[in-house]
């Protein structure tokens, strides 16, 4: 068995890396997270999150937290509408309306997953404001990190868990992540339960696909009562920024934004006219599909780091949490480290693989002519049995 006493650095302290440094500490490890927040309450944490019985609910089995995900999480939030710009249902799943634990994607708010992730950890074990600005790859197979704040560390394996924009890819593949060629601006709308009772009629209480023209109106009901909408279009990379909208001043942007959906059916407009929350101009990026590397000795990626992908398949939190505990478990049960690295990674690729390429086909449906029509049949065909 491996000796318990290497040092494994997790970068990040997403839904990946805390699902690593909790199964990992459950086997007796002490690996140390580095988080570039200086706090868990830095930055707002989105939206509802989909966990899924062979991925995200896997992974929080084999971290121990299954009973503690199914007392927190929403199984009516799996509800799902799909319309057209007139408002037309064509496809309908509300069967868990009554919150009867029978779906297999119950959701749980993506704030809610991390504090009870974070919670579950050893404190000691995560650096706040240790943000790696690169690693050096020594001879014998360590690496030393180098963080903004000049802290370094040496150490036997380092975890890339930090996300899109990774400081460790670089050590493993040339890839970049790159526009996926989607948009967004997210909008929300703060205690729409209370607030807005017709949109929460019209809304249900999970999620709306509204698609035609090439763009789409994507609503979550979360936790909190908040109805978040992703507004998404088919647009090149500069247009977020020079479409005129003032994301500073959320009256004027509601205007422009009106402007876009104009032939829209009022009702899915009152998803703009009621915005009352933040707003977020958001570009999609994803790596290639089937992203791989050449196993290097002493680094490995898991997550959005290793795969990036858009979030047309509601996978990308899944993934990552699955790969923690895939990446945790073989390291449990190899005598060797790198072996049970490498191993991790063969696995990884796979599957990983599998799911971008779904992911990417859902999102080129999504903004296809008769999207909707597209997106019922695809429903009806794929996803139910
Ligand atoms: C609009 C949108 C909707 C989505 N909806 C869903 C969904 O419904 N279901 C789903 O499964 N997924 C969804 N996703 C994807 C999901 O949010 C990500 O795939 C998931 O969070 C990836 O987890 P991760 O742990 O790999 O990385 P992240 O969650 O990105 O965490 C990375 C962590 O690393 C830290 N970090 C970054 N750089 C550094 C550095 N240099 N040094 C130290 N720390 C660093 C970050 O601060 C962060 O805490 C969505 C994504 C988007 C954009």
């Amino acid at each position: 068995m491996i000796n318990k006493n290497k040092r494994i650095a997790i970068i990040g302290a997403g839904p990946g890396g805390l699902t690593l440094a909790r199964i990992l500490q459950q086997a007796g490890f002490n690996p140390v997270v580095f988080e570039g927040e200086t706090s868990a309450t830095q930055r707002e944490q989105g939206g509802t999150l989909d966990l899924t019985e062979d991925m995200g609910q896997k992974a929080l089995r084999a971290a121990g937290l299954f009973d503690q995900f199914k007392a927190i999480c929403r199984y009516e939030g799996e509800a799902l509408k799909v319309m057209n710009k007139s408002a037309d249902v064509l496809y309908e799943d509300c069967s868990n309306e009554n919150a009867e634990q029978t779906t297999s994607r119950p959701e749980i708010d993506r704030k809610v997953l991390r504090q009870m992730l974070l919670d579950s950890v050893n404190q000691e074990a995560i650096k706040w404001g240790h943000k790696l600005l690169y690693a050096t790859p020594l001879e014998n197979g360590q690496h030393k990190l180098h963080f903004e704040n000049g802290a370094t560390e040496t150490v036997d394996l380092v975890v890339g868990a930090d996300g899109a924009f990774s400081k460790l890819r670089p050590l493993v593949s040339k890839e970049t992540a790159e526009y996926s060629g989607v948009s967004m601006v997210e909008i929300n709308i703060l205690d729409a339960k209370n607030q807005f009772p017709d949109i929460v009629e019209m809304n249900g209480l999970g999620s709306v696909f509204a698609l035609d023209d090439y763009k789409g109106m994507l609503a979550q009901m979360n936790g909190d009562g908040k109805i978040r909408v992703y507004l998404s279009f088919k647009a090149p990379k500069e247009w977020l920024h020079n479409n005129g909208i003032n994301y500073e001043n959320l009256k004027e942007a509601k205007q422009e934004l009106l402007k876009l959906f104009e032939d829209w059916s009022p009702e899915l407009k009152k998803y703009i006219h009621y915005a009352n929350g933040a707003i977020f101009p958001r570009r999609i990026y994803m790596l290639p599909v089937g992203h791989k590397w050449t196993h290097k000795k002493g680094v490995t990626l898991l997550g959005d780091a290793a795969h990036l992908m858009s979030p047309f398949a509601g996978a990308g939190a899944n993934l990552a949490m699955l790969d923690a505990s895939e990446l945790a478990l073989s390291i449990t049960t190899h005598d060797n480290i790198d072996e049970a690295v490498y191993n991790y990674e063969l696995k990884m690729f796979e599957y990983a693989a599998e799911i971008a390429s779904e992911t990417k086909r859902n999102m080129d449906l999504f903004f296809e002519i008769n999207a909707a029509e597209k997106l019922t049949e695809l429903m009806k065909t794929h996803y139910v049995e």
